[in-house]
Order: C-alpha cells, then structure tokens, then sequence
C-alpha cells in the first residue's frame, strides 16, 4: 500500500521533545534559594536534574543556574508569579542561555529557517499555533502556584 511516505517522515528531524538545558532563575527569594526551593521552580519547565556548582555553593546570588530537562514540545515559561512568604508578589524570570536551534518559520526545534521542509501550506497555521501558545504561557505563568513554601 502506498501513501505512507511523506516528506516529514523521510527526514524529521532528531528528537527535540526533551534535552538538558540550563535554565538561570532570576530574582529567587532568600528563603527558596536552596536545592528543595530551585529544584521546586525549575519544575515550571521541566524535570530537575541539578544544580550548578556555583549555585550549590551559592557563588552568585543573584542568578541560580540549574539543569533542566526541558519539554520543548511545550511553551517555555519566561516568568513565575507567585505570593512570597510575607505576601508580597514574587517575579521570577526564567532565561534560557542556550537553546536548540529553532525554524522561526514552522516553529519546530532542530533546524533553522533555511532547512525548513514544511510545506508552505502550513507555515500560516502553525503562526497561528504560535500566538495561541504565548496567550496560554500567560495564563499557566497565572496560575503556577507554589506551596509548602
Ligand atoms: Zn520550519
């Protein structure tokens, strides 16, 4: 039978869905600095693997480096809102400082632009795929909610 081959099928790209990645935590409060406390925000992006030695020590406060194995097949968060301890609204950011190479077009991790065999057809709907997913990284950075804190 034919019709089973495809262009994405004869070469899709490697498997992206889940890497290591380091992920800096800005603006963590004092009393979440810890491995429980960063291992708990990392979460927001993906499973915890470790800290950066630096971290551990507690080298650089202003910045914790940890390992993440990101989902990329998910939004990455950008920020954490939550209640600190006395009350007070707490921001963290959330940076990524290497990424995997990216299609701007298509949106799929592994290849740029210029390598892109999507179809054209395509192209216009996973735009659109992508503003649905920046409007729902707002509404899960709403409702990341931290306790036992
Ligand atoms: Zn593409």
């Amino acid at each position: 039978m034919l019709g089973e081959w495809t262009p994405e099928t004869a070469c899709s790209p490697p498997d992206l869905s889940a890497m290591p990645l380091w992920v800096d935590l800005m603006n963590v409060p004092g009393y979440l600095y810890s491995k429980k406390g960063l291992s708990f925000l990392s979460r927001t992006s993906g499973k915890f693997i470790k800290l950066h030695p630096n971290t551990e020590h507690c080298v650089r406060l202003d910045v914790a480096h940890v390992l993440v194995e990101v989902d990329l097949t998910k939004p990455l968060p950008t920020k954490i809102n939550f209640k600190g301890r006395d009350g007070s609204d707490v921001v963290v950011s959330i940076t990524y400082p290497w990424l995997p190479p990216r299609c701007l077009s298509c949106s799929k991790w592994g290849y740029v632009e210029k390598d892109c065999s999507a179809p054209k057809a395509n192209v216009e709907a996973a735009k659109q795929a992508n503003v649905v997913i920046e409007q729902a990284i707002v509404v899960a950075n709403d409702s990341v909610v931290l306790e036992g804190f």
